[in-house]
């Protein structure tokens, strides 16, 4: 029996079977023909004798999904590769007229920054004055000292911002100690270790926007100060990192007591607010994931309590998500004591006066290895001196009094935002923000009426000497347009806060979000708004530099976990 012979029955089959078969090259030659198969006839056969099978909807969609996706990838990596050409490579400025009148702005934080940036720079002469030269993003403070986000990602060097801007501004490091309502001055201090000649000066304004902030809130309790960290600033993050580090190698110590380690390893969060609701999730990741993987002997004492006065933590969140973020804790193992008031710290302990369900007050002794101070706002010196100086200020509590275009009440040509002001709002990024946009539309439409203004006095000195009755009209017709135009830049509402709602982590990726939807309120709590926290956060940040930074930070914390060395 030849070979084709042999085979054929063989090849049939699997052409039968398989219509994309391959038939081997030495078969064929020795006479084996394959009998034409549905995809052969396809290929062949007229269009009008066999009908075509309709294209398979599922592929159509699957193309179109992929041209999309290839298309927004295209277009992002464009965007991408556009913002960090426009950030490495900043305009030529144009200098101010030293005519125009002096801004003075304190501080670089939130309320200060969304005003510069919104700000036409080229219409005054704009002076930033601040003790730090860039701006923090805040939201993700409690992310740095476990290391979720490196402490560069949220910091946008003030400088980057400057250079941006159409006109120069100028910048001083310094801290302003005091407001001079009545010589029109700031005096301002130079905070840095490096001195020049001059440390101290005077820095004189037309305008003034005060944006400083505020500080953190101890009530005067003895011992906060010395033996507390904080966390506002970035350094903060540095000294809770480095402490919490000590804790743990000092614990490890050899013959250390029992008694002392588990000291050692208890971490105490006071203030139940976000900011200690947030930093005690993260301290309790931070030892979930990544402290008992490297350093296991510290399992069963290293501990996270969050100390809170009122009965309950969140206050601002609605009941629902308070009582969904006290059940995650309780799930962390995070220990929250509420309606536990601390009244005294020591080196080693706080004392606090814990209100038991009967009515009854008992003062406790807890000890602490690093405790960190999350009890809210307090007004800054600066701001303070300046209210004195103000009898309209004399019941204003929070900061400045201000009416609502943000004038500082009892001043004339100083404005306050953000966490220094007293407004009817809560001390929040978004607030700040919103304001400070607010204050660049206001600066920006006072120096167009100015423009204007000038413009329509030019027209009418010309009217006035212009004899020829056509050019009369023609002027007048033009100093009309101008009337309007004035009107209409001159009709700036006063500031409106537009609440976009609140968002906390919580802890094992989980995230708690009351939004404003449609005139109501959305209460949501859980992984999945988790994901809408990481993804609104990144967009929040200024620059897409950071955004990037931060985002690079999560992906390497998820792939080679958080860093345990100290700083
Ligand atoms: P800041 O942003 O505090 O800026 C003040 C600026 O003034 C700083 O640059 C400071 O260096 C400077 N300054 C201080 N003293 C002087 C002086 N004497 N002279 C000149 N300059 C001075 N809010 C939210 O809405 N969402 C959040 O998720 C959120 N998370 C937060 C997390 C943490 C850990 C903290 C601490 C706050 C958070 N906040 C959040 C609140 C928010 O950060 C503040 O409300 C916001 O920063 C207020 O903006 P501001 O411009 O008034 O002050
Ligand atoms: P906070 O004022 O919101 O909360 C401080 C908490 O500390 C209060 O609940 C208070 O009862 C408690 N407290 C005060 N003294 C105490 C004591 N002696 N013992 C025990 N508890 C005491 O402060 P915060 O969390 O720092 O927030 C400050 C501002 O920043 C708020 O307006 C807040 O909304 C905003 N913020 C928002 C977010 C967010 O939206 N994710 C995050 C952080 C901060």
């Amino acid at each position: 029996m030849n070979a084709a012979v042999r085979f054929q029955p063989l090849a049939s089959a699997l052409v039968a079977r398989n219509s994309r078969l391959i038939v081997p090259r030495q078969i064929i030659r020795q006479g084996f023909k394959p009998e034409p198969t549905q995809s052969f006839r396809r290929g062949f056969a007229s269009d009008a004798t066999i009908p075509r099978p309709k294209p398979r909807k599922r592929f159509r969609t699957l193309r179109i999904a992929w041209r999309l996706t290839l298309g927004l990838t295209f277009l992002g990596t464009g965007w991408l590769a556009y913002s960090i050409y426009e950030t490495r490579f900043p305009r030529e400025q144009i200098e101010p007229d030293p005519a125009k009148k002096t801004l003075v702005i304190l501080g670089s934080g939130w309320g200060s920054v969304a005003l510069l940036k919104k700000l036409d720079t080229e219409n005054y002469n704009v002076v930033i004055i601040s003790p730090r030269n860039f701006f923090l993003f805040t939201p993700l403070l409690p992310s740095c000292p476990t290391g979720t986000v490196e402490h560069r990602s949220i910091m946008e060097p003030l400088r980057h911002i400057i250079r941006h801007k159409k006109a120069s501004v100028k910048f001083y490091e310094a801290e302003a100690t005091k407001i001079d309502n009545e010589r029109r001055v700031v005096v301002i201090n130079d905070l840095s270790d490096v001195k020049g000649d001059v440390h101290q000066t005077e820095v004189p304004f037309d305008y003034l926007v005060v944006g400083v902030g505020a500080e953190n809130a101890t009530f005067g309790i003895p011992g906060v100060r010395e033996h507390a960290c904080f966390l506002k600033e970035i350094n903060d993050a540095h000294k809770i990192r480095k402490t919490v580090m000590d804790c743990i190698e000092t614990a490890m110590f050899k013959n250390q007591t029992q008694e002392e380690k588990e000291r050692l390893l208890h971490m105490v969060v006071v203030g139940g607010g976000p900011t200690g609701v947030e930093f005690a999730a993260e301290l309790q990741d931070f030892f979930e994931d990544d402290l008992k993987k490297w350093i296991p002997d510290i399992a069963d004492d290293f501990h996270v309590t969050l100390v809170e006065a009122l009965p309950n933590v969140l206050p601002m969140f609605s009941k629902t998500l308070i009582e969904y973020t006290e059940k995650t804790f309780k799930d962390e193992k995070i220990s929250v004591r509420t309606k536990t008031m601390v009244k005294n710290v020591t080196d080693k302990h706080i004392e606090a006066e814990v209100t038991h369900p009967d009515g009854r007050k008992e003062l406790q002794r807890i000890p602490y290895g690093c405790l960190v101070w999350a009890t809210g706002n307090a007004v800054r010196q600066v701001v303070r001196d300046l209210m004195s100086q103000l009898p309209q200020q004399k019941n204003s509590r929070r900061g400045l009094a201000v009416n609502e275009y943000l004038v500082v009440d009892g001043t004339d040509g100083i404005w306050a935002l953000g966490d220094c002001s007293a407004t009817k709002y809560a001390p929040t990024a978004q607030v700040a923000s919103q304001q400070g946009a607010f204050l660049a539309r206001l600066f920006n439409s006072m120096a167009r009426t100015q423009a204007l203004e000038s413009e329509l006095d030019h027209l009418e000195e010309l009217s006035a000497q212009t004899t020829a009755q056509e050019d009369r009209e023609s002027l007048e017709r033009e100093i009309q347009k101008k009337g309007k135009a004035i009107r209409r830049v001159k009709q700036l509402s006063p500031f409106e806060y537009s609440h976009q709602g609140s968002l906390a982590y919580i802890g094992m990726e989980r995230a708690v979000a009351d939004i404003t939807w449609f005139n109501g309120n959305l209460a949501s709590g859980g992984s999945l708004t988790y994901l809408f926290w990481r993804s609104a956060y990144l967009s929040m940040c200024f620059a897409t530099r950071n955004r990037v930074l931060v985002l690079m930070d999560w992906i390497k914390v998820k792939v080679f976990g958080r860093d345990v060395s100290r700083e």
